[in-house]
């Protein structure tokens, strides 16, 4: 016995030492080296961790021999009661299945271990009476706000934010803050005519807290800043530009500049949008992925999801069945936005991660027009 497994047979108690070598048995006896997800399950059936390779009998007892108690791996294989796998037709189909398990049941020792959207700043657009948009990290399933990016750089697209809401005079405030448009019925105690807010007394805010705007006025100030976003609408950086070249003919020279670095903020943050509406859209195509066992299936992807999958189509009538649902996940939308649903975020980031680690995958791709379907891998 070697001086590593004996140290770890003192630390580890014997119940859990032998419920350990009884996992490991079964994984030496039935786990084949194919492409698959695995689940490590406690007590009461929780599930611990779930994990993906393309060899799922070497992963697993990568696992096992993990040294216990300094490596996370060798913790959970002791907290573990069960192991169980299932093989999937390639390694792009086991990252698709171990995100939505984790997705799923948020299993503790993927939440310690995983790099995920929280690592990314998002632009988050909330819902409710005067919306508001402010600089997050990572972002919530079920949220009914809405997502602009993933970004790097929190700090400067926080910079340049702020500049997109002072010039539309957008709330930046807690969420909690109590709202009382213009157009609303009176409260039984009347609003502050103040708030008491700097950016109300220097004009950056509309005053949706103290009756100072309708909840229409407010709303298409909102939707301004959503066509700024999408590049279809200038008038922030056109107003500042006046701004500026007025306080050059004045000769505030001091203001000019401070207007002239506004601008280029706003301008930066336009093309950081117009950047990140393109890297979305590229990932838009028809992936045919070859199956480990001749299992190959294909992936219809519109703006980095998954939309729609199925085996491979090789007869004329399966072509046919395909490419008409194709045809319905290409089907036109009124308006294409850097908007990206909250639950939506995890597998935008799988996709750009999978084809910027696997460039040479791209050529399994095929663009999602009628007849040019499921080049062959
Ligand atoms: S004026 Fe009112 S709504 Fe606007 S930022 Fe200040 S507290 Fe928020």
């Amino acid at each position: 016995m070697s001086p590593r497994r004996r140290r770890r047979r003192k630390e580890l108690p014997p119940l859990v030492e032998a419920r350990r070598d009884a996992m490991l048995a079964v994984v030496k006896s039935d786990a084949s080296d194919r492409p698959g997800t695995y689940r490590l399950l406690g007590k009461d059936g929780e599930v611990l961790y779930v994990g993906k390779s393309k060899g799922v009998r070497t992963r697993l007892l990568t696992h096992f021999r993990a040294a216990y108690p300094k490596d996370k791996s060798a913790r959970m294989i002791a907290e573990a009661t069960t192991v169980a796998w299932d093989y999937e037709a390639s390694e792009f189909a086991a990252c698709l299945t171990e995100l939505r398990l984790i997705k799923r049941w948020r299993p503790r020792y993927n939440v310690m271990m995983k790099r995920d959207a929280r690592h990314y700043a998002f632009i988050r657009l909330t819902d409710g009476p005067a919306p508001k948009l402010h600089v997050v990290r990572g972002s919530r399933d079920n949220d009914a706000a809405t997502y602009f990016g993933p970004f790097h750089g929190a700090t400067q697209l926080a910079a340049a934010l702020r500049e997109l809401n002072d010039a539309l005079g957008l709330r930046d405030c807690s969420l909690d803050t109590k709202m009382h448009f213009a157009d609303q019925a009176e409260l039984p105690v009347a609003a502050p005519r103040t708030p008491g807010c700097i950016r109300y007394e220097i004009g950056r805010c509309l005053g949706p807290c103290v009756g100072a705007v309708s909840a229409a006025h407010y709303d298409e100030r909102v939707w301004l800043s959503r066509e700024f976003l999408a590049g279809r609408h200038d008038a922030p950086i056109v107003a500042l530009r006046e701004a500026m070249e007025a306080s050059s003919a004045r000769l505030e020279f001091e203001r000019a500049a401070t207007l002239r670095d506004k601008v280029a903020r706003l301008e930066s943050l336009q093309s950081q949008f117009a950047r990140l509406r393109f890297a979305v859209e590229t990932l838009s195509f028809v992936y045919t992925v070859p199956g480990d066992r001749g299992d190959d299936r294909a992936y219809v992807i519109r703006r980095g999801r998954v939309r729609h999958e199925a085996p491979a189509p090789s007869t004329p009538k399966e072509r046919a069945l395909f490419e008409s649902s194709v045809a319905d996940v290409f089907a036109p939308v009124a308006r294409e936005t850097g908007a990206v649903p909250a639950h939506e975020i995890d597998e935008l980031l799988l996709l750009a991660s999978w084809f910027r680690k696997f460039p040479g995958e791209l050529e399994r791709t095929a663009p999602p027009n009628v007849g040019t379907l499921t080049r062959s891998a």
